[in-house]
């Protein structure tokens, strides 16, 4: 049903809604609160201390002040009284505030106190004119917008509550809701805005959480190429030769590498088709873990391949996997887009009547007119969600051999087990001993001329940097630096005595290649890009990652890219140009300074940042999560799993009629992949 049939919602607040995303009435209910405000409790400008989030009753005392700083910030203050006290009201960016308020006027505030000295600042509050009502109550926080005020929607969320949410239906299958004592939705809707008291809340929002994560769940179970894991595979057998590899090494295994070996090797040793996740962060030797595994294919009398993202990156394993493999007598080809046609050719010839054992390339060696003689092992590098499509287009040509997908980006456990549900995973959790740690700075751009020197006291003794930007190119609705400006800049300027190279995501694959092959062979001294050098090229001479508008990246990506550095002999450095001013901000540059280790920072950035922005979900094809946090909802995610799959052992196709909500709500979910859903 229509927002518009909401008593009060006329055309100009339904425009206003569908701005929010909000068009029927069951989008306004599921429109959740980004926080509360418990007003039960106020405090007083006197007793306000630093850090507090509390609710005061002011009345404005003085006309508001604006500035602006140096790098385009605007400010502004309000003065406030209460019957305690003084203090400002403190926005940045949302000058439009000032029109919304009156000298002498009395209303509520909430917010977060910063106290210098003795003058006390409330900064970005929320603002409640309705004085009277809702002293007493906890009231809901929307997240903030310009064109619509907190309180427009907690009225017209009010009315609707009032008079449509009988409406409004469970689309939990009811076994399950009284399996666990869940809340019926209606009540859970109406806790979620207008909580009773704390416990109500609470179950409210398991309740919602349960039902956000099942429908999710339900999705990718039901997504096209998420196959059941238990098809017969290649069964490899029991080596020699990789042992004597190993004892060959010019260095020892780490432990970790040695544990996910044997996990991988029991694998494939196994019948059943193996489906296994490796992760390590960057140097942490996934490289050599893949080559045991495609001599122990080719002990064992198959063919193997291994797929790489760009061709620089193929072109980089073809040539350690036959360096460390010379002299076994095993042929090792490299498929790539820029062969000549002839040798193409040749090389698929070879392939289909078995002579080649390793094939190392681009995806395309799995696709098209390539055949294989016995493909036993299929390997990806860098890639997630690539494993699971291969494996499907794989299996479609009739090959179903074992499959192994190696990433660099620490999937956080609750995410890997959304994505993958049964996959298996194993962790390289060490790095090989005597690695230097990469010193990381945080920075402000005022001492930006400082780290100019530095940069160029580097390149003068034979170093190599990288510098990088959000954005291609300059955008006007965003103050950010791209990376074509500062190649201008750079070029004509700061850098015009050096070798500098522009790099981007716009460019064509054989100019990128080209550009990153320079870079390689010292032809060029910077290399200016966007994130397209995040994935695993190795330029030992490298020792300086410069990262601008480090608060626009996701920790597990500036971990990559600082991944860039560190490479060779020489001390590393890398250096994030943050211009976030939140708290949130500084720490999360502070995780980066502190720790090297993928995975925590991973973890952490799920944390901080909160569910639906975390960097990975829109990537994996997740739609946003509204109410859920994969890292605080571990536990009723198991619960949704073992449900869903429940669900769909006794009606495959969600066809019986209790689930037929359920079912309408997976498609409305998933409507951006509606394709991939078997659902019709
Ligand atoms: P990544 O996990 O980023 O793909 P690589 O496999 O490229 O890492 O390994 C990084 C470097 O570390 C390579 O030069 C490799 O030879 C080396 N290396 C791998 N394992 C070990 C080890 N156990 N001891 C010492 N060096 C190792
Ligand atoms: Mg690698």
């Amino acid at each position: 049903m229509s927002i518009q049939y909401i008593k009060g919602v006329g055309p100009k607040r339904k425009e206003k809604l569908n701005k929010l995303g909000v068009n029927t009435v069951e989008d306004l209910f599921y429109y959740f609160p980004r926080d509360y405000d418990d007003r039960s409790k106020f405090s007083s400008l006197a007793l306000a201390k630093d850090g507090d989030k509390s609710s005061f009753r002011v009345r404005v005392a003085g006309y508001p002040s604006k500035f602006r700083t140096r790098n385009r910030l605007d400010i502004l203050k309000i003065p406030v009284i209460d019957d305690t006290g003084r203090g400002f009201l403190t926005w940045f960016n949302q000058n439009y505030m000032a029109n919304n308020l009156e000298l002498g006027e009395e209303i509520l505030v909430n917010g977060k106190v910063s106290k210098k000295m003795s003058d006390i600042e409330i900064v970005s509050p929320t603002i409640d004119k309705d004085i009277g009502n809702n002293v007493g109550s906890i009231r809901p926080i929307y997240p903030l917008k310009s064109f619509i005020s907190n309180n427009e929607i907690i009225k017209i969320m009010e009315s609707a509550l009032e008079s449509n949410i009988g409406a409004l239906n469970e689309i939990i299958p009811q076994d399950i809701v009284d399996k666990y004592g869940l809340l019926n939705i209606q009540d859970s809707i109406k806790n979620i805005h207008f909580p009773l008291n704390k416990k109500m809340y609470l179950r409210a929002r398991s309740r919602l959480v349960l039902e956000e994560l099942l429908v999710l769940q339900l999705g990718l179970f039901l997504m096209k190429n998420n196959i059941d894991y238990n098809t017969l595979g290649v069964e490899h057998k029991k080596t020699r030769i990789v042992n004597d590899f190993i004892g060959s090494l010019p260095f020892e295994l780490t432990g970790a590498q040695k544990k996910v070996y044997k996990e991988i090797e029991r694998d494939m040793e196994d019948k059943s088709q193996m489906n296994r996740l490796v992760q390590g962060d960057v140097g942490s030797g996934k490289t050599i873990v893949a080559i045991l595994a495609m001599l122990k294919s080719y002990e064992s009398g198959y063919q193997s391949a291994m797929m790489a993202p760009t061709e620089i990156l193929a072109q980089q394993h073809y040539e350690s996997i036959t360096s460390m493999l010379k002299d076994r007598g095993i042929r090792t080809e490299l498929l790539v887009g820029s062969l000549s046609t002839k040798k193409k050719e040749e090389v698929l010839e070879a392939l289909k009547n078995g002579e080649v054992d390793i094939i190392v390339g681009t995806h395309a060696i799995i696709q098209e007119n390539v055949e294989f003689k016995n493909l036993g092992l299929a390997i990806t590098d860098e890639q997630h969600r690539f494993g699971v499509k291969q494996r499907a287009s794989l299996n479609s040509k009739g090959y179903s051999p074992d499959i192994l997908v190696m990433t660099a980006t620490p999937i956080p456990r609750t995410l890997a087990l959304i994505l993958y549900g049964d996959l298996d995973i194993s962790i390289i959790d060490e790095l090989p001993p005597g690695r230097q740690s990469i010193d990381t700075f945080a920075i402000n751009k005022r001492i930006i001329d400082r780290l100019n020197s530095f940069v160029k006291k580097q390149l003068d003794e034979g170093r190599q940097a990288y510098i990088v930007a959000p954005l291609i190119e300059d955008n006007e609705k965003l103050d950010l630096d791209s990376a074509e400006s500062l190649y201008r800049n750079f070029t004509e300027e700061i850098y015009k005595d050096y070798r500098v190279a522009l790099l981007h995501g716009g460019m064509k694959a054989k100019e990128k290649d080209d550009i990153m092959n320079s870079f390689k062979n010292h032809e060029i001294d910077i290399l200016v890009s966007t994130t397209v050098i995040e994935v695993g090229v190795n330029v030992p001479n490298a020792n300086i990652m410069v990262v601008y508008n480090a608060e626009r990246f996701g920790l597990a990506q500036l971990h990559q890219l600082r991944g860039r550095v560190g490479r060779g002999e020489h001390k590393s450095y890398c250096i994030l140009i943050n211009e976030g001013k939140t708290d949130i901000a500084k720490e999360r540059m502070r995780i980066l300074q502190k720790s090297d280790d993928g995975f925590y920072i991973s973890e952490k950035d799920l944390e901080l940042r909160g569910p639906g922005e975390f960097f990975g979900t829109r990537q994996h094809g997740i739609p946003d999560l509204k109410i859920a946090n994969l890292f605080l909802d571990m536990d009723i995610l198991k619960i949704a799993q073992l449900e869903a799959r429940n669900i769909l052992k006794e009606d495959q196709y969600l066809e019986k009629s209790k689930n037929r909500l359920l079912r309408e709500r997976i498609r409305k979910t998933f409507e951006d992949r509606l394709d991939e859903l078997i659902l019709n």
